[in-house]
């Protein structure tokens, strides 16, 4: 039987074979996480010093070779320029960040409930981290993953995602660790599944339907799993918010990388008067956007799924406010594309399409603009924009949003905070920041009592 072999291709220029390697299989899976956790031992022992200057070296390596990255970013997942750019730097502070993790306290001393002694907690590493990720943030997702892990001492099985393979292999190459320490296996479904069946805690990020099954096959084994999964996020504009930045930020959100980042906009919600002058502004906006915001779709598939649903759409009533046309040229580009009426039951409305389309609805006053953003189970990120700071306020309290950002678009993350959505749309702890090595840790407690009577 001939080998499978795993493609990707340059979503702008789909002739251009970025990267082709033969599918490992479940057993090459098994074999690198023994092989991971046989040098797991190593990695944690060699110190806090160690660990802290082999992931600063690898942020060094990240900087070195910024426009190098950048460019295989834009080339095998249609990234524009300047957002790969930005991945880059964000990769390289990532590592630099979780560099300085090795020297922070692990645990805590606490007095005994009687007598002398002392009682420790101590936060050790799991062993082997399973790592899946998605294509789209094809270095700082696999980054913001495996650096934590890596930093508190775990050995690294990186599965990425087939469309994002050749990033991947080069962020290995870069990172230059020891041996079986940080180790990225191509594959697809079978190796991701594999992964979990055998390494010692699971970090995925993907859609909604194989995350599920990810957490329940880690469930099953009793291994930690977090998961971060698709979103349908809101932007709820009010009616005394600076329309035009408004719109210039939902548009941004719902067209940049052609609204391929989880936290994108696929739903604006105008409250009462608002929303005459924010349609405007946003067709507007939206026909201002070109190539250096909106890149193609990852693949002819994606294309088709979102032409798919605009027709359909359309079918049931919707009307096209913007964009909706298939441009004429290579590569899986699509409109940026804004429209109203959409039926309340439309899959546009009611599921991610992980495209540059958002649908417009109306809303009577706060109250219903918070409703109808809390009407899904993928609630990952919410946009507010207002002047004022009471309906800010009382939008973050109700909104059921793991991030709710104010004047400012959906999507954009900080690296050092918690990261992760609310409802469906998250499972288990947060990603990113301190939670990351919460995460990748498990607490002991220690009790030290005298030995030989009291001290
Ligand atoms: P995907 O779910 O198709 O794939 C994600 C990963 O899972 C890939 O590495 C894939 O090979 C692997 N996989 C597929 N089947 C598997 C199985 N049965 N067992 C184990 N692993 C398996 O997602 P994608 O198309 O790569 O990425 C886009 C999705 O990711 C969107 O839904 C987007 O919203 C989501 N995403 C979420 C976040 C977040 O933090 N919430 C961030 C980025 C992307």
């Amino acid at each position: 039987m001939p080998a499978v072999t795993i493609t990707s291709y340059n979503p702008a220029d789909p002739d251009d074979l970025v990267v082709a390697v033969e599918e490992p299989g479940a057993e090459a899976v098994r074999a690198a996480v023994g092989r991971a956790r046989a040098a797991q031992g190593d990695w944690l022992a060699a110190g806090a010093g160690a660990r802290s200057a082999a992931l600063g070296r690898i942020a060094d390596a990240v900087e070195a070779h910024a426009h190098e990255l950048a460019a295989l970013i834009v080339r095998e997942v249609g990234k524009p320029s300047a957002e790969a750019l930005g991945e880059v730097a964000r990769t390289a502070a990532i590592w630099r960040y979780y560099a300085q993790a090795p020297y922070a306290p692990s645990g805590a001393v606490h007095e005994t409930a009687a007598g002398p002694g002392l009682l420790l907690t101590r936060r050790r590493p799991y062993g082997v981290a399973g790592l899946i990720a998605p294509w789209n943030f094809p270095l700082a997702i696999p980054t913001w993953k495996a650096a934590p892990a890596l930093a508190v001492g775990n050995a690294v099985v990186l599965k990425p995602a087939p469309e994002a393979t050749a990033c991947a292999l080069r962020l290995a190459e870069l990172a230059g660790l020891p041996e079986d320490v940080f180790t990225v296996l191509p594959g697809g479904a079978e190796e991701g599944a594999a992964l979990v069946e055998s390494v010692d805690v699971v970090s995925f990020t993907g859609s909604t339907g194989v995350g599920r099954a990810v957490v329940r096959a880690a469930t099953e084994r009793g291994v930690p799993v977090q998961a971060e999964l698709g979103g349908l996020n809101a932007a709820l504009v009010l009616p005394d918010a600076d329309i035009a930045q408004a719109a210039g930020h939902i548009a941004a959100a719902i067209a940049g990388y052609a609204g391929q980042k989880c936290t994108a906009t696929s739903r604006v919600i105008a409250v009462g008067a608002a929303y005459e002058p924010l349609r405007e502004a946003l067709v507007k906006a939206l026909a201002a956007v070109d190539d250096a915001v909106c890149g193609p779709v990852i693949n002819a598939a994606a294309r088709e799924r979102l032409t798919g649903a605009v027709s359909s759409a359309v079918g049931a009533g919707a009307v096209v406010l913007a964009g909706g046309r298939v441009p004429e040229r290579a590569g899986w580009y699509v409109e940026p594309t804004l429209l109203a009426e959409v039926p309340a039951e439309h899959p546009l409305a009611r599921e991610e399409f992980f495209g540059p389309i958002a649908v417009l609805h109306a809303a009577a006053d706060l109250d219903e603009a918070v409703a109808l953003a809390n009407d899904t189970p993928h609630s990952l990120s919410t946009s507010v924009h207002t002047r004022s700071l009471d309906v800010a306020l009382a939008a973050a309290d109700r909104l059921d949003a793991g991030m709710i950002r104010v004047n400012a678009p959906s999507s954009g993350v900080d690296f050092h905070l918690p990261f992760g959505g609310a409802k469906g749309a998250s499972h288990g702890e947060r990603e990113q920041g301190q939670a990351a090595l919460d995460f990748y840790t498990v607490s002991r407690t220690v009790s030290v009592l005298p030995g030989g009577g009291a001290l």
